[in-house]
């Protein structure tokens, strides 16, 4: 058997005195959806922080990470993202003064260092995933809607070519209809082989997408199993999904 894209064994993340995960595992196998639902302040962006190595300087990370087999918890951010792994934060973080297809560009400088001309492909494809990131390409970044800017999020992680795309929120801030195109984005994203590993408050919409799911609360992961599975849990539908 091959081993999993991602692999998270006894993960402990404190920030000073306040102990934000309690011993997290996780696996995430080639070409799965993988969800990582709780509430707020349950631990989901440490957990994503620490897998991408970006926890803020007050954060320490006890445990191990494995990427397609390797131990990468000594690893920069760069250089796991050299190995194929790339995080889409919260914030989005674009450069909103430059043009869409800028943006999009810059995803794959590490490409265009190397010489890889096919980044233009890449290009070519995204456009494919998001019409309307073609549509808009020479619209500055700030003036796109916020479902447009996630979408501008997630095209520019692709045209690095990850491996494995950890998004942490996509749907915050946005409308019903908008988060609805973005999820139906995110399990075509299957397609294209990228394991994605999915952080969401959204429970409803994260478990109809993903194939396998976390729960995690104040810090500890207190139930996985197939998405289906959880989406039919008593405690997870009176929990999570009664006011979603
Ligand atoms: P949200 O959905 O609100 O972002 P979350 O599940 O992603 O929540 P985290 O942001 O990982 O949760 O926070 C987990 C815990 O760690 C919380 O108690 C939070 O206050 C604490 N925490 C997070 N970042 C820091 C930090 N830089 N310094 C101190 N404590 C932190």
């Amino acid at each position: 058997m091959s081993a999993p894209i991602l692999e998270v064994k006894d993960l402990n993340v404190s920030y000073g005195k306040i102990e934000a995960l309690h011993g997290a595992h996780l696996r995430v196998e080639p070409g799965q959806i993988v969800t990582v639902i709780g509430p707020n302040g349950a631990g989901k962006s440490t957990l994503l922080n620490s897998v991408m190595g970006a926890l803020p300087l007050s954060g320490r990370a006890l445990g191990g990470v494995f990427f397609e087999g390797d131990e990468v918890g000594g690893l920069s951010i760069e250089q796991r993202v050299a190995r194929g792994m790339c995080l889409v934060p919260e914030k989005r973080e674009l450069f909103s003064t430059m043009s869409v297809e800028d943006n999009l560009l810059l995803g794959s400088y590490r490409r265009a260092r190397a010489r890889d001309r096919n980044y233009l492909d890449q290009l070519d494809h995204v456009y494919q995933l998001f019409g309307r990131l073609k549509e808009r390409r020479k619209q500055q970044a700030g003036t796109l809607s916020g479902g447009e800017r996630q979408m501008l999020a997630l095209g520019r992680a692709l045209m690095g070519k990850p491996s494995l795309l950890m998004l942490d929120e996509p749907s915050l801030g946005l409308a019903p209809l908008i988060v609805k195109e973005i999820f139906h984005i995110i399990n075509d994203l299957r397609k294209t082989g990228v394991a994605t590993l999915l952080i969401e408050q959204n429970a409803r919409a994260a478990l109809q997408v993903a194939d396998y799911g976390y729960v995690i609360e104040t810090g500890d992961l207190v139930l996985e199993g197939p998405a289906s599975d959880l989406a039919n849990n008593p405690r997870v539908i009176e929990t999570y999904l009664g006011l979603a």
